[in-house]
């Protein structure tokens, strides 16, 4: 037997948070971000539904490559561009779309001697103060873009920093900033990810840039993911691989942080932080053992959580556990451990396999 952690993949659900955001933004175009190998989730494995997508967001050339040779012929943006010069060649050879944002980027490709056809993203920076040509220089930049032999087309992109509040007086000025930017009206432009998918559809604009939604997790603290019409894509799972039985006033795991408060059974899960289950989660974190909801106590370890078995008569050796999943939240397992569903989404660890959810 191998160790029962195991991340189920459900492609179906995928399927179902991709028509949601092309309900959600119907004029739109749509770019699948799957960064961070999908948020986790395992690119190729996802590839098989985000090919329906209009394009893919990325941001290593190596994954890039992998779906080239997957077979993956849309378009594929790099999200952060080029790293250097020499990525260049690949990017043309491969049909890769990079995102300019830095002027020593201008500066390699004015260095292309070729026709290259080569489609890039320009990237402003309307207020986040994080990638990005400023409003101001965006004029001068796109002259010198536009004269160079290598480009083909030039579509816009900026990133909100305040989506996921949607009454943030931030966003509106910062979709304000972007609209206003004269030169950029003719030009493809994108602006939304998934909370300004559901939030701020006035700035849906050409393309849409839905990541975490795709994967079926809420972008915002206060609404859940079943409240958006979003399903679920991954569950951790594993199994329990040992119950004991603990007497009232007896301490349980590192630091000995949990006291059982009556005799009781405990079990011992196969997952901790080495497999990417947070270890600053709370006791009390909601757990699914045997189809019964339960909790966390304790210390989580390296490779093992302890969970209460109180009320959960039929757990036994083998009994199967969910983490995060379908009945339990990701999000909440976040919240509970003082973060957000993306962390714990992309932290799951190498060893831990991702394996295609079989039942619907
Ligand atoms: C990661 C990323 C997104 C997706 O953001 P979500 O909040 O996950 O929807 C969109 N655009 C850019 C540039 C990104 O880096």
């Amino acid at each position: 037997m191998t160790r029962p952690v195991l991340a189920c993949i459900d492609l179906a659900a995928l399927q179902h948070n991709l028509n949601q955001v092309k309900k959600l933004a119907p004029e739109s175009r749509v770019m699948a971000i799957a960064k961070a190998n999908a948020y986790g989730h395992g690119l190729l494995m996802c590839s098989q539904v985000l090919e329906q997508a209009d394009a893919i967001g990325l941001l290593d050339l190596s994954e890039a490559i992998s779906l080239r040779k997957a077979g993956i012929s849309q378009p594929i943006c790099l999200l952060e561009g080029f790293f250097s010069a020499d990525e260049i060649p690949q990017i043309i050879n491969n049909n890769l779309e990079p995102v300019i944002h830095s002027p020593w980027q201008l500066d390699a490709l004015e260095k292309i001697n070729d026709e290259a056809d080569l489609s890039v993203w320009l990237k402003v920076d309307t207020g986040m103060n994080r990638l990005g040509f400023s409003a101001a220089e965006f004029k001068d930049i796109l002259a010198r873009l536009s004269a160079m032999k290598c480009i083909g087309s030039i579509s816009v992109m900026s990133h909100l920093a305040n989506a996921d509040e949607p009454e943030s007086l931030n966003s509106t000025r910062q979709i304000q900033a972007f609209l206003e930017i004269k030169e950029a009206i003719s030009l493809t432009r994108s602006l939304a990810n998934s909370a300004a998918i559901f939030a701020l559809p006035e700035c849906h604009l050409d393309w849409v840039r839905p990541g975490i939604m795709l994967y079926g997790s809420s972008p915002f603290v206060d609404s859940s993911a079943e409240s958006l019409n979003l399903r679920p894509v991954m569950s951790l799972k594993s199994e329990i691989i040992s119950i004991k039985n603990i007497k009232e006033g007896d301490a349980v795991g590192y630091g000995g942080s949990w006291i059982c408060p009556q005799d009781m059974k405990i079990g011992v899960v196969a997952c901790g932080y080495g497999d990417g289950y947070p270890r600053h989660a709370a006791t009390g974190t909601p757990v699914m053992v045997a189809g019964k909801l339960t909790k966390l106590i304790g210390r989580v370890s390296m490779d093992m959580i302890t969970v209460d078995l109180r009320g959960v008569d039929d757990a036994e050796a083998g009994s199967p556990v969910e983490l995060w999943g379908r009945e339990v939240s990701v999000d909440t397992v976040a919240k509970m451990s003082g973060t957000i569903a993306y962390e714990l989404l992309c932290g799951v660890t190498a060893r831990v396999k991702r394996q295609e959810a079989t039942n619907g």
